[in-house]
């Protein structure tokens, strides 16, 4: 009798223990990472768990205030393992800085902890460093620019406190980033002086209000008008006559062969996927831009250039005098002789140097605060990845790699990953009267006489 008593106590004691083996961790990821506290903040936790949660609690903490916004027990006990199965759920809590007293401005910590409804009853916790700014969020324009080319690169300065947690320029469907106007990574919720590049692309309507924007950590957002006069550009219409020589050069470059399929099918394909694949890598790279300019004064033109293609112009492609295809050109064609060497337009870091589709052999040279250019058809590129460039360094020489039909340069200018006209920046002047008053390095050069 005692004999089996022993045993069923044993049985009973495995039992238990191994209930202690029912449960595990459960996950907490922020739905977006919490950096700023401002007076009425929502804040979301995606809880994933095997058997469900008990309890889950939400602080937060600076020195010695230590608030609790979030308490919520979900009536599921350690117990009542069985009747739940694996769960993702958003625990969703606003943090009320009114209601934690002694927050202040300053830096601070939000912290969630869930209790498992399982045996373990494990905790399981995530935090998030915040800055707690509790003035509401305001937005002002500084530097405004006054006569704006449709298409052509510019410049806002402006000025942001309070409350904020996102912030940049829009302009129509686009949005640009805004960086520290001394160098450096935003600060969500600090007071700053911002600056940004933007372009009104050729496809965005140049009646389209642009506006410099803050986003609470509410998600209100607030808008200060950037008043400028955009000059109106008419885009030029360009047949381009394709004959087969072209189209087997360039169909075999790009696609790596030629499979003696349908070339004009082939064009088409490299039109529709090749490149659209092309500038998807161009918003990629441009999403990692240095926090500071490393430019100096207007921008380098291919030495003894012509203009051959200019900024959105809109090419017809013909065949044998049948149109098959329509591109909008988005940079500027510069030719000069066969070969000729290719000087960074201005100082920066490489961000790319190799093969990119219908750029064939290309160059893309990050200027900081996510602007970039770009330099494609090259026969060689002389430059690697990471490497420092100089103003006037030969970065490459000119050749008809890629989708093209001559020897030439494809001159292109990326702002915050948008295609912009570079034609302004070439400009000593211009950059001196509409830059250089935000970007002082943009005015170095010798001092401007007359004119
Ligand atoms: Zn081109």
């Amino acid at each position: 009798m005692l004999k089996l008593l022993v045993v069923l106590a044993g049985i009973a004691l495995v039992c238990y223990a191994s209930l202690w083996f029912v449960g595990g961790a459960t996950t907490l990821t922020w739905e977006r990472q919490p950096s700023v506290i401002g007076p009425s903040t929502p804040l979301t936790v995606r809880v994933s768990s095997s058997y469900g949660i008990a309890r889950i609690r939400a602080f937060v903490e600076q020195g010695k205030v230590r608030c609790q916004v979030l308490d919520l027990s979900t009536g599921l006990g350690r117990m009542t393992f069985f009747k739940r199965k694996a769960s993702t759920e958003n625990a969703t809590f606003t943090v009320q800085a009114a209601s934690c007293p002694g927050l202040a401005g300053g830096a601070a910590k939000v912290a969630v902890d869930v209790k498992s409804a399982d045996p373990r009853g494990r905790t399981d916790s995530i935090e998030g460093a915040v800055r707690v700014s509790l003035q509401p969020a305001a937005v002002h324009t500084g530097f405004e620019p006054r006569y704006v080319p449709h298409t052509g690169v510019t410049v806002v300065k402006y000025t942001v406190a309070g409350d904020w947690i996102d912030t940049g320029v829009h302009a129509g469907q686009y949005r640009f980033r805004a960086f520290p106007l001394n160098g450096g990574d935003l600060v969500p919720g600090s007071d700053a002086q911002l600056i940004s590049f933007f372009t009104i692309p050729w496809d965005a309507n140049p009646d389209d209000p642009v506006v410099v924007f803050v986003r609470a950590a509410d998600g209100r957002e607030l808008t200060a008008s950037v008043r400028m006069v955009i000059e109106r550009r008419t885009f030029r219409q360009r047949d381009i006559k394709l004959t087969t020589k072209f189209l087997s050069r360039a169909v075999g470059d790009i696609l790596g062969g030629n499979d003696g399929s349908d070339l004009i099918a082939n064009f088409k394909r490299i039109n529709a996927q090749v490149r659209t694949a092309n500038a998807a890598r161009l918003t990629e790279l441009s999403r990692d831009t240095a926090n500071r300019v490393l430019w100096e004064g207007a921008f380098l033109q291919l030495p003894k250039s012509s203009v051959q293609g200019q900024y959105a112009d809109s090419r017809n492609y013909l065949f044998e005098g049948e149109p098959v295809d329509k591109q909008v050109h988005l940079g500027i064609d510069l030719a000069s002789t066969r070969n000729t060497p290719v000087p960074a337009a201005n100082s920066g870091k490489v961000k790319l140097a190799e093969r990119l589709g219908i750029y064939g052999n290309c160059v893309v040279i990050d200027h900081g605060l996510g602007l970039m250019t770009l330099y494609a058809h090259l026969s060689r590129i002389d430059v690697r990845p990471g490497a420092d460039v100089a103003k006037g360094q030969t970065v490459g020489l000119s050749g008809m790699t890629g989708l093209a039909g001559g020897d030439h340069l494809h001159f292109g200018m990326l702002v915050d990953g948008v295609e912009a006209n570079p034609a302004k920046l070439f400009e000593r002047n211009w950059v001196a009267k509409n830059i250089a008053p935000v970007v002082p390095a943009a005015g170095l050069e010798k001092p401007l006489k007359g004119k």
